[in-house]
């Protein structure tokens, strides 16, 4: 794929995002696209900005630092969320850079998000990553420690938006993203950050309000 068809892309996952809307009787635009643009340059990125896009993901604090304050200053409005692992060392600057953290998954992190948060003065929303298909590898709390970690985390003031998770590879989706959903219910949050490139259709049908998605619109990561 060329990065001069990106744009193109990004036009037909945003009529396939509304088309999933709508055959589940959900509202037109109740779901946001986050273009997730890790190993990407800011050559890739600039076409998706220039058709109009303004909502961008990362895994990694300091490619974010290296790469966005310059396509930031040619472009205001562009809101950052963070999808990787945060090592708690890095919290205030995470807090910094991106205005939603996708991956609040331990105790310890919810204490160094809200140190930073008070230190720093801005919150970014915060997502509880819920290892949905029991891979500790993978990251995400356990779903038997949920109810702890969102406690903790509304204690500590910290803007808790909803639940994320990334389903185990190779099997359907849809079971984790619907016991997701339920989870997120129980708990009386409305976020639901779940879908990538190959399965937000399913994740759009099934209630996500924050689909994930990269290869689909950047081409295949090097
Ligand atoms: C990389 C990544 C994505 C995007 O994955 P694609 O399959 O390229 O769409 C989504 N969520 C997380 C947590 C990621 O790390």
């Amino acid at each position: 794929m060329t990065q001069t068809d990106a744009p193109t892309r990004l036009a037909a996952i945003n009529t396939r995002i509304a088309h999933a809307e709508a055959i589940a009787g959900r509202d037109a635009g109740a779901t946001t696209l986050i273009a997730i643009s890790k190993t990407h340059d800011a050559a890739a990125i600039q076409p998706l900005i220039d058709a109009g896009h303004r909502v961008f993901g990362e895994n990694r604090v300091q490619e974010t630092q290296a790469k966005w304050p310059a396509l930031q200053a040619g472009t205001p409005g562009i809101a950052l969320h963070l999808v990787g692992q945060l090592q708690s060392n890095k919290a205030e600057d995470a807090v910094r850079l991106f205005d939603a953290i996708h991956s609040v998954d331990r105790p310890s992190l919810v204490t160094a998000l809200a140190r930073a948060i008070d230190r720093v003065g801005r919150a970014p929303a915060c997502f509880v990553q819920v290892d949905i298909g029991d891979e500790p590898q993978k990251g995400g709390c356990a779903i038997g420690d949920l109810p702890g970690l969102l406690a903790q985390a509304k204690d500590g003031g910290l803007p808790v938006a909803g639940l994320m998770c990334v389903p185990p590879a190779g099997v359907d989706a849809a079971p984790y993203f619907a016991l997701t959903a339920k989870l997120a219910r129980d708990h009386g949050l409305d976020g639901l950050s779940m879908g990538m490139s190959d399965d937000f259709e399913t994740a759009v049908t099934l209630g996500a309000t924050h689909v994930r998605v990269g290869s689909a619109l950047f081409g295949a990561r090097g």
